[in-house]
């Protein structure tokens, strides 16, 4: 393990993903450890969203739905994420929101579900989910006479009972970082007799993932987290082959339908994974993404996801043992697993006090991670530090920790401009 800077720096030399780092843009005097909540910009998204708004809008105007292949975007995209997500070509599509696409597939789950075993009329989640899933899941739930029940991580096993009809899960957990058992617990959803909804949210571009091969069934993730896509990037829904023809979905915009350009007055599903788009999508906004996208891609010359994960694993290590190491007796505590399987790509350490202005102090710093609020209960405060491993170096996890310790050492976290709340956290 490395114990000094020079060792950082001696691991950056032989690192095999070193040369993707300048695929992005990153600020001077910027350490960003915040992909995790929205990556950093390749180089190539200006010039290419210039060139579709200057050309593709500005000059080709409307033929761009053939000539510049803004009507298969969404598609294109798709294939590209599924190629990082153990997904087939033609199964995947980028469009609208994560939360969009959850209430998608968490519907078209119920009616699958109502259809082969009636009597199963839960959805079982996680408590400390993203909010935003759980809000999804409670509203359709009460639309549907469902019923959302909410358990911690090692009370999935009992709680998949036999009324269970959708098992609802986010892959890495936003707050923490534990990773699941992605084949594990499928299997053991569905040897209970549910169905496997998955969120990729911070999984997608961050850790590997084989969908076929867990036999999941359905799938979201999203576009601006570490598949550096941009604010507000479209998110992403995968359906397996063999429920994608079963259901409608329940937004069924004309952009699902298997023959938009015929405008019939009735709706006919396209098949497929199409049939999840709902109407017209931010061209704009999909050709930023497949920037993102394709910076993730670009690995696969280096090593592919497998290099990005034991780069991850390394920088994420490191991390854990030199806040051991450096910033001992200052009250912080890991939230995150130190056992790999367990461990998605960002590190969270608690503190009793000071958090949020521990995390301000390092802003002000220029050392870039964030805060996320505790429950008061079981879950307290967190710092929270993403490492994405295609711009994120050894020395650089060595300065975030020497960062951290003048921070914590001279108390500069006690500051009155580090603990006042902004909105955004
Ligand atoms: C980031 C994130 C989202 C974001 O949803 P939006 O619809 O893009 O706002 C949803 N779910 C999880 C688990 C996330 O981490």
């Amino acid at each position: 393990m490395a114990k000094t800077l020079e060792d950082c720096r001696a691991l950056d030399a032989q690192d095999p993903l070193r040369p993707l780092r300048d695929l992005f843009h990153i600020p001077a005097g910027t350490l960003y450890l915040d992909g995790n909540s929205l990556g950093v910009m390749p180089r190539s998204a200006p010039a290419r969203v210039a060139d579709v708004v200057s050309r593709e809008w500005g000059t080709d105007l409307i033929q761009s739905w053939n000539k510049n292949g803004w009507f298969a975007m969404p598609q294109k995209v798709g294939d590209k994420i599924a190629r990082l997500i153990g997904a087939a070509p033609g199964t995947v599509v980028a469009t609208d929101s994560t939360s969009i696409n959850l209430f998608k597939v968490l519907s078209a789950a119920l009616h699958l579900a109502q259809a082969d075993s009636p009597g199963r009329k839960r959805i079982v989640s996680e408590r400390s989910n993203f909010p935003t899933d759980l809000y999804i899941a409670e509203a359709l739930c009460r639309e549907r006479g469902f019923e959302l029940v909410l358990v911690e991580p090692e009370e999935l096993g009992e709680a998949l009972t036999a009324d269970v009809a959708v098992l609802m899960l986010t892959h890495v957990n936003y707050r923490t970082g534990a990773m699941h058992d992605m084949p594990g617990m499928t299997a053991a959803a569905h040897a209970a007799g549910a169905l496997m909804l998955w969120d990729l949210a911070h999984s997608a571009g961050a850790v590997p993932v084989d969908l076929t091969g867990a036999n999941a069934d359905y799938a979201v993730g999203c576009g601006y987290k570490y598949l550096n896509g941009g604010p507000g990037a479209p998110a992403f829904v995968w359906v397996n082959p063999r429920h994608a023809n079963r259901f409608w979905q329940p937004l069924a915009g004309w952009w699902g339908h298997a023959t938009p350009f015929a405008f019939t007055p009735d709706y006919q599903p396209a098949p497929g994974i199409a049939r999840y788009q709902c109407g017209t999508q931010p061209m704009i906004s999909l050709a930023a993404l497949e920037c993102g996208v394709d910076t993730v891609l670009a690995a696969e010359a280096h090593g592919g996801m497998a290099a990005l994960r034991s780069k991850s694993l390394a920088l994420t290590d490191l991390f854990i043992q030199l806040v051991k190491e450096r910033c001992a007796g200052h009250g912080l505590g890991l939230a995150t697993p130190e056992h790999h399987a367990q461990r998605g790509s960002q590190v969270c350490l608690t503190r009793g006090e000071g958090a949020y202005a521990i995390v301000q102090a390092l802003i002000a710093r220029g050392v870039i991670g964030d805060f996320r609020a505790g429950d008061g209960g079981r879950h307290q405060d967190i710092l929270r530090f993403g490492f994405t491993p295609l711009y994120i170096g050894f020395e650089d996890v060595w300065n975030a920790v020497e960062h951290l310790r003048q921070v914590l050492e001279s108390g500069e976290w006690q500051r009155p401009e580090f603990n006042r709340k902004h909105a955004v956290t």
